[in-house]
């Protein structure tokens, strides 16, 4: 319920049980995960969903719209001025 209502798909997320952070932030790197479950409950609500860095998204919905921007491919421009050569 909680996934449809802030449409996060089944597929961002990955079962990081039994993992220490570090085994389960290379984990999520490498098979490109934005949220994981199966790690210890959040001392506020109970609940189990976390972004990669371990903050609760069902306590801060806003870290759920953060986490995807974060990890989201991008563009960087550059301007260049001839006249004061400055980029
Ligand atoms: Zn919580």
């Amino acid at each position: 319920m909680f996934l449809k209502a802030h449409r996060i798909p089944e597929s961002l997320l990955f079962n990081a049980e039994g993992l220490s952070k570090r085994a389960r932030i290379l984990a999520m790197e490498a098979f490109d995960k934005k949220f994981f479950y199966g790690g210890s409950v959040c001392s506020n609500g109970g609940h189990s969903l976390r972004t990669k860095a371990g903050h609760c998204i069902q306590c801060d919905t806003s870290r759920i719209a953060f986490q995807l921007r974060s990890s989201d491919a991008g563009f960087v421009y550059l301007c260049y001025s001839k006249r004061i050569e400055l980029v």
